[in-house]
């Protein structure tokens, strides 16, 4: 065991601060990693707030951070597709059983013994529960560990690892290719890489947000229409003409608005994960044979497979790099819509605290 710098919080009400956190020394299968970039979800935010009391109830202290881009510094005996000084990446997932029919379809996420990057049960006993990327080192299993590109911008890198994996799967499994027509709802940091996403998927793709400034950069991320969802007379000039909406919105909103925008069949998928449940009309689906669904992140191999269409592809997210010293204040501009369009934390500001 070793010691690692980290921020945590102590309740739900506390700040994040600096703190100290017990690391694993890493066993034949580990891989310790020196972490460069840590990205700020809002599911950070959602855990370190207690926000899915319900689902999820968040163990204190918490330290958030599913984002991560490092350096390897040292492997465990048995490892073999890593080596000091190799650039890795993690994501949301850091454990999972390996043997059921979800891990063998590489599933993990699904993994009913599967174990999160931050406030899971800790299986090697090291603390209570695992600690995340909001730290200067973490030890994870090989399998878990993902290549990293070398043409990437590392800042820009780490948000891919929950941003991209969680905006990327849902595009592929409903099929977005040329010729479809494609909604993003919301237009933050799941929002800009599901743009990016169905666009270089060739699709015509349709920016619905709430802040009208934002307008402007959607057309540049790769959007080709930008709808103000305020503005009932621009969403009902889209009415029943859309194959997939992608749904990214953090909070409560009215998804009926959106799937009536939907053509016959067109599906709408839920990734934002709002506190509270949100209010279906039964016509909304009936009307159309439209479906609504969910997505989960995505497996370890088609994490893999993102990160090399975004090294082919050249791309990564728009980030705002800060120090960990700013996260707090980041919390409360991302709970404002005010980030263009991912925080990415650079670690090197650990070494002062
Ligand atoms: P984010 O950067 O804060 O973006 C959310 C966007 O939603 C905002 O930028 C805003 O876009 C829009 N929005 C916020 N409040 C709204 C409201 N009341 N009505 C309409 N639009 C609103 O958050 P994120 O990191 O992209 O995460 C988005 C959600 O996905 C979170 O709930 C997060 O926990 C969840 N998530 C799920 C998964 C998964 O596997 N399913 C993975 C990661 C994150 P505009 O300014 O454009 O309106
Ligand atoms: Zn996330």
């Amino acid at each position: 065991m070793f010691k690692a710098k980290a921020y945590s919080a102590a309740s739900a009400a506390s700040p994040l601060a600096s703190t100290q956190i017990p690391r694993r020394t890493p066993t034949e299968h580990d891989v310790q990693i020196n972490i460069l970039f840590c990205g700020i979800c809002h599911s950070d935010v959602h855990s370190v707030r207690n926000e899915w009391s319900s689902v999820m109830p968040t163990v204190y202290p918490i330290v958030p951070g599913h984002e991560i881009v490092g350096r390897v510094a040292q492997v465990g005996s048995a490892v073999t597709t890593f080596k000091p000084g190799d650039l890795a990446a993690v994501g949301c997932l850091v454990g999972s059983d390996g043997t059921c029919p979800h891990c063998q379809a590489h599933l993990e996420q699904f993994c009913p013994d599967m174990t999160l990057t931050f406030n899971s049960p800790d299986k090697h006993k090291t603390a209570p529960v695992t600690y995340g990327g909001y730290s200067d080192s973490i030890v994870v299993d090989e399998h878990f560990v993902l290549r990293v590109p070398g043409n990437l911008d590392l800042a820009g890198t780490a948000p891919l690892l929950c941003a991209g994996i969680t905006t990327y799967s849902p595009l592929r499994h409903h099929g977005v290719t040329a010729g479809k027509k494609v909604g993003v709802a919301g237009l933050g940091g799941l929002g800009h890489m599901g743009v990016k996403f169905a666009r270089a998927f060739g699709a015509h793709v349709v920016v619905f947000t709430t802040s009208p400034g934002k307008a402007e950069d959607a057309l540049r991320l790769g959007a080709h229409e930008v709808v103000v969802s305020r503005n009932a007379d621009e969403m009902k000039r889209h009415a029943g003409s859309f194959d997939f909406i992608l749904d990214t919105i953090s909070s409560e909103h009215d998804i009926n608005q959106y799937l009536n925008l939907l053509h016959t069949d067109g599906n709408l998928t839920l990734v934002g994960a709002p506190t509270k449940p949100l209010a279906l009309a039964a016509f909304a689906l009936i009307f159309g044979r439209r479906s609504l669904s969910g997505s989960c992140i995505g497996g370890i191999a088609e994490t893999q497979e993102m990160l090399d269409f975004c090294g082919a592809h050249s791309i990564t997210a728009d980030v705002e790099v800060i120090p960990i010293q700013k996260v707090n204040e980041a919390y409360e501009r991302m709970l404002r819509s005010d980030v263009r369009y991912r925080f990415s934390i650079d670690m090197a500001s650990l070494k002062s605290e």
